[in-house]
Order: C-alpha cells, then structure tokens, then sequence
C-alpha cells in the first residue's frame, strides 16, 4: 500500500470503482475514462510500481486472470477484437504508477492508431540485436 496511490486507494476501497473481478491476488475494474467502453484494467493487489517491478511468480496469474477478463469484456460489449497493453514509465504513457494491464475493446473501422512504423536503416536491425542479445545475456 503507498498512501499516494490511486490503484492502492481504490484497492483499500477509500475511493470507488466499478469492480469487474477480485481475488487474493489481483483486482480488475473498469477504467474511469475508458476509450471504449468495457475498457478495464487489471492490477496487482501489492504496490507494484511497474512492469518490471512484478514478481515473476505472478506474472503467471496476471496473464490468465487478464485473458479471462478479456474474453469476458469483449464478448459483453460485442468487440471484434481488443488490445492488451502495459505504458511502462512515464515517457511511454504511464500517468498511475502502480503497474496496470490494460484491456481496451476493439472495432474494426475504429480507426484507433497506437503507434506509428519506421523503417531501420540498412544494418541497423543487426546492430540493435546484437545489442539486446547482449543485454540478455547479463
Ligand atoms: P496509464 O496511462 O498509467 O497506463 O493508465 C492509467 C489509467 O488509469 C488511465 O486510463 C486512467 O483513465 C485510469 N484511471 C486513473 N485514475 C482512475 C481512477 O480513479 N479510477 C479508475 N477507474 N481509473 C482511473
Ligand atoms: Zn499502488
């Protein structure tokens, strides 16, 4: 619990939420300002500050908790499709710093655009594994 959180105060129930599942690990509720509607997020029930902040053993039952409530929300709205995704830190879109998957239904003809595509420069994809490789290797 960090007394200036707002997932952690919606956890302790100070502040209100439309619950969509609980258990002794995880919360999921509807976010406040969804993109579309049924637009939910799962977390953590521990302060967890960020993606790699989770523990690895809960990573397991953050995933199939998170793909239950999806299935669950886009078969509730009649979404053709969804997206998972995680903003980790604050330059990536991560305003509530207290780790989050969100679940956002989708449309075809939605015209949401997450992110744009870029072409790397000849020998540059090489470079870049090369570099990740390493850093895996750690
Ligand atoms: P982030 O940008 O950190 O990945 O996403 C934070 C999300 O939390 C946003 O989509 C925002 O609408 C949602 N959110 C922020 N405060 C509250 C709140 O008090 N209640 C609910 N239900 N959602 C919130
Ligand atoms: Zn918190």
């Amino acid at each position: 619990m960090a007394d200036d959180c707002v997932f952690c105060k919606i956890i302790d129930g100070k502040l209100p939420c439309y619950k969509i599942y609980e258990d002794d690990n995880m919360l999921a509720f509807l976010d406040i300002a969804p993109v579309h509607k049924g637009h939910c997020l799962i977390i953590p029930r521990q302060h967890r500050v960020d993606f790699p902040d989770l523990p690895d053993d809960l990573m397991g039952h953050f995933f199939t908790t998170t793909k239950r409530i999806a299935e669950a929300v886009k078969a509730a709205v009649n979404a053709d499709a969804y997206n998972i995704g995680m903003n980790v830190g604050k330059e990536a879109g991560q305003i509530v710093m207290h780790a989050h998957l969100h679940v956002i239904p989708r449309y075809k003809g939605d015209g949401l655009k997450p992110w744009g595509k870029s072409k790397y420069p000849e020998g540059e994809e090489k470079k870049v594994q090369e570099k990740i490789l390493q850093k895996l290797e750690l």
